[in-house]
């Protein structure tokens, strides 16, 4: 009987914290500014805290009150930063991380004991392996956040600059100057 009691003093219990709860999410909801929503879909979702900033989200907010500069996000690199310039409607600037480098996570494969803990902490599942197996990064996935960097038990794991490779080389042609029979000199810039 008493078990029954308790049982039924609980479910009422929680029964009216859930409709308070209810309530008061209804009621005193804080509307999230349109631009924010909009900032926040053009962030990466790493939840990395690169920018100084708890998540992509508090990232978004700060930039739509203005109190943000558009260059904190490194993972975003610059592609984020052009979008980021275009919804808020300022130039773009040149991202910190945009040069002849990239960062990326790199694991000494004869400290690896497998523990799994760099995979659980990558937010964007850059980092293979199986349990008690040698864990690898992904290069082209690995967005520079460091913070599987921490999670290594063994310290095997260190950022390194990825250097450029040929095929990501972007040549600038120099202007060819061209005159034919009859016709003016003409200057062609660009790929030709
Ligand atoms: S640095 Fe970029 S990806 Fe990381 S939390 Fe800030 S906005 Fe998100
Ligand atoms: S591998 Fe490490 S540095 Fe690269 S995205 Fe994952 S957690 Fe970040
Ligand atoms: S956290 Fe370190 S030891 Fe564990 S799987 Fe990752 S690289 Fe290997």
């Amino acid at each position: 009987m008493n078990l029954i009691l308790i049982i039924l003093v609980f479910t009422v219990l929680f029964g009216l914290a859930g409709a308070l709860l209810g309530f008061a999410a209804h009621h005193f909801k804080v509307e999230e500014s349109p631009v924010a929503l909009r900032l926040n879909k053009v962030l990466p979702q790493t939840q990395c805290g690169q920018c100084g900033y708890a998540g992509c989200r508090q990232y978004a907010e700060a930039l739509a009150a203005g109190e943000a500069a558009i260059d904190l996000c490194i993972p975003g690199g610059q592609s984020t930063i052009d979008e980021l310039a275009s919804v808020l409607n300022v130039p773009a600037v040149k991202s910190q991380a945009s040069g002849d480098t990239k960062s990326v996570a790199c694991i000494a494969e004869n400290m690896c004991i497998g523990c799994g803990k760099c995979a659980a902490s990558c937010p964007v599942d850059a980092i293979v392996g199986a349990p008690r197996m040698i864990h690898a990064v992904m290069e082209s996935r690995c967005t520079s956040c460091r913070l599987c960097v921490s999670t290594c038990p063994t310290g095997c794991i260190a950022m390194r600059d990825l250097r450029k490779k040929p095929e990501d080389w972007n040549y600038v042609y120099p202007p060819l100057s061209l005159q034919f029979e009859g016709e003016p000199q003409r200057e062609i810039s660009g790929d030709y």
